[in-house]
């Protein structure tokens, strides 16, 4: 026996082809990325965002800033970029220099431009259970889980992990709907027996990002369980050593938060990583962007 697999990569090329319809009807939208200093992590975003963005028809343009910038120089970089009637959206780039506040600058990108879903009018429509443009990554989990066709009504759903850009948005998420939402708790660092909560979820959704955190023992058998974390770590051989590369440096893999193994003989579905949530987090973002260009067409 083994569970079934959530396949993110077949499921975002399907939202895809939905999504490039409605994009030649409304003209190219233009997503704009604000990078302040040098940070080689969001240049592998930048480059993975830009592709998937041109292969979907809209444009992307990066808009770099000097590390040294000022708050106010820099909110007044993003007045320009929301005044500026060509641009769709706007997404800030993580991490910003310690200097800066990255709350205070996502406040100042304008709600409708925010394709990250992270303006506080954004994430006050996900409380008032009318989401409009939510967190991608949180979305892109949902989305994950509706392919298995789970009715959510009632569903005991544990969410472990509550950062704004993922758990709590998902929490939310889940209890968008008046009757047939589910029954979500957090979970977090601070959680006393996180197993207790784990063991008894019908959904799981894990968003931490430390490796093997989930073991096979805290599922509940038949659950669903969506990974969200990830984690780069050794590769090891058979007899458990590390995997060298041709410079003798550890060879490393990409893992989710979930023994994925050794859980797939529990559940009923689970997400891979990668190839799960990772591929819709992108399909999200520009799903955003289409909700962006609507609301500005609507006025
Ligand atoms: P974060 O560091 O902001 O939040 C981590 C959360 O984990 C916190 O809420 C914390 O309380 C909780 N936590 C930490 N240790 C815990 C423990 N022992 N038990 C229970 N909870 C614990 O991280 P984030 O930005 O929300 O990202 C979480 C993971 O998701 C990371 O691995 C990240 O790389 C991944 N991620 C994936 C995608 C994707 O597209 N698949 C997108 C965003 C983030």
């Amino acid at each position: 026996m083994g569970a079934r697999l959530l396949d993110g990569e077949t499921l975002a090329v399907k939202i895809k082809e939905g999504l490039k319809k409605e994009i030649a009807q409304l003209g190219a939208p233009h997503l704009v990325a604000v990078q302040v200093g040098e940070n080689p992590a969001s240049r592998v975003y930048i480059k993975q965002q830009k592709k998937s963005c041109e292969e979907m028809g809209l444009t992307y343009e990066l808009k770099e800033f000097p590390a040294d910038i000022s708050l106010e120089d820099l909110s007044y970089a993003i007045e320009e970029l929301n005044k500026d009637k060509r641009i769709t959206g706007i997404i800030l780039q993580m991490p910003l220099p310690a200097h800066l506040d990255a709350r205070a600058i996502q406040i100042e990108i304008a709600p409708h431009k925010d394709v990250e879903g992270l303006h506080p009018v954004n994430m006050g429509m996900l409380v008032y259970g009318n989401p409009r443009l939510a967190p991608p990554t949180a979305l892109g989990a949902i989305e994950l889980l509706k392919s298995s066709g789970v009715n959510l009504k009632g569903k005991e759903v544990i969410v472990v992990g509550h950062s704004e850009i993922v758990g709590k948005p998902l929490a939310l998420l889940l209890l968008a709907s008046q009757l047939e939402s589910a029954t979500p708790t957090v979970c977090h660092i601070a959680t006393r027996d996180l197993k207790f909560h784990t063991k008894r979820a019908d959904i799981l959704f894990v968003a931490v990002g430390k490796a093997g955190l989930i073991k096979a023992d805290m599922i509940k058998e038949g659950a669903i369980v969506i990974d969200i974390g990830i984690n780069r770590v050794p590769m090891l051989d058979e007899k458990g050593k590390p995997v060298l590369n041709e410079k003798g440096k550890p060879k490393k893999k990409t893992v989710g938060d979930v023994e994925f193994e050794a859980a797939k003989e529990i559940c009923s579905y689970i997400s891979p990583v990668p190839g799960g949530v990772g591929p819709l987090t992108v399909t999200m973002l520009i799903k955003n962007t289409l909700e962006c260009a609507k609301l500005q067409k609507a006025g």
